[in-house]
């Protein structure tokens, strides 16, 4: 079946193999007679599907043995208050604003710890920069420095995490990596905890992915919900209630299939991020040397995952979206904020949807140069 290129930031596309799969498993998962919705969590069944989905996470993603993955719900916004909640130690908080998803983060962050401090902003640029990390102002003993490490709706990604050590700071590093997760290798010894929403490149809406160095657990505020406490969460396994089944399901399948991807030579992650930097460079190729199309984006920071783009003459923006989706091309509106358009290339997006985009926006173009 030929399906259009969906270019959702998210909920975003799904490998088709993956949802085949899923249809295939409804009525029936493996001869259980049930379909996975229908399976107690408790059931050999889906501690199977579950057990399967955390360990292809950890091979996939190289998660070392003292952090732990935790399976939750409530998505990225709801982490913006669940971090703090249990890491804050009702001390100060750091943050790095680079865009509205860490601007979120830090507003959040307000209601539970003492104190936050904005060390470091894009905000002058417009969201266009990544501030260097040698003028960050980190406070003295913060009990953690948030960032995040792409930022979805301007665009921005960090093509490195800083080392907080190297720059003079003891703190963990929290990094909110719902829209890049999976698209590349993590480097774990920078990272004290990584959070984010499934819906954009694991699956769909309803998992929020948490991984924590295990030092940081127990640490939860007394006003901490016992099922958002980290440590309550772990200990039962991610289980302390009612886990989203049927999206770690659908995660556990999304990692069978990027375990299976290969590119010259490479596989999993590393095959993901080799196809993702193609993709993105043919993109932005395309767009820098075009006439009509801009994207405001130092090049240093610019996102492989989320592409937002605009056109020189904005009143054919709606023109420009209509003749794309009889092209099959969706969901290329921009966020609101930014405006213009937005292509979100995530894990699920083959080469051939990138090479159809750009096809298309030449030949728009040229008929309206
Ligand atoms: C989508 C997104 C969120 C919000 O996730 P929800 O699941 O809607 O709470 C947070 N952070 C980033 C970077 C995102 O892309």
């Amino acid at each position: 079946m030929n399906r259009p290129y969906n270019f959702s930031a998210g909920p975003a596309a799904i490998p088709a193999e993956v949802l085949q799969q899923a249809a295939a498993e409804m009525l029936d998962w493996h001869g259980s007679g049930m379909g996975v919705m229908e399976m107690s969590h408790r059931g050999k069944e889906f501690i199977a599907i579950y057990e399967q989905a955390e360990a292809d996470l950890r091979e996939l993603l190289a998660v070392p043995p003292e952090f732990k993955i935790l399976f939750m719900q409530g998505g990225g916004l709801a982490e913006n208050a669940i971090v703090p909640l249990n890491l804050s130690r009702a001390g100060t908080v750091d943050v790095v604003v680079t865009g509205s998803w860490s601007q979120k983060s830090q507003k959040e962050a307000k209601r539970y710890a003492s104190e936050v401090r904005v060390v470091a902003s894009g905000e002058e640029s417009g969201f266009t920069t990544v501030p260097d990390p040698a003028a960050w102002q980190l406070s003295r003993g913060a009990s953690y420095v948030h960032l995040c490490s792409n930022e979805t709706i301007h665009g921005v990604e960090f093509q490195q995490l800083p080392d907080l050590k190297a720059l003079g700071s003891d703190a963990p590093l929290v990094i909110d990596f719902s829209s890049h997760v999976a698209s590349r290798p993590v480097d774990w010894s920078r990272v004290g905890l990584a959070f984010g929403g499934a819906q954009k490149n694991l699956g769909p809406a309803g998992l929020t992915l948490v991984v924590v160095r295990e030092d940081l657990l127990g640490h939860a505020l007394p006003i901490c919900p016992s099922a958002f406490d980290y440590k309550i969460v772990a200990d039962n396994q991610s289980m302390y209630n009612t886990p989203p089944t049927w999206s770690i399901y659908i995660a556990g399948l999304t990692f069978q299939w990027l375990k299976s991807q290969t590119e010259g030579g490479a596989t999993g992650i590393e095959a993901m991020e080799r196809r993702n930097m193609a993709k993105a460079a043919r993109l932005y190729d395309y767009i820098d040397q075009s006439q009509l199309y801009f994207n405001k984006v130092a090049p240093t920071a610019r996102s492989r995952m989320n592409i937002p783009f605009l056109l020189r003459d904005e009143s054919r923006n709606d023109a420009f979206l209509a003749g794309a989706k009889e092209h099959g091309l969706l969901q290329l509106k921009g966020h609101k904020s930014v405006g213009g358009m937005r292509a979100s290339l995530y894990n699920a997006m083959p080469i051939e949807g990138v090479e159809a985009l750009v096809a298309y926006m030449q030949d728009f173009e040229q008929k309206h140069a």
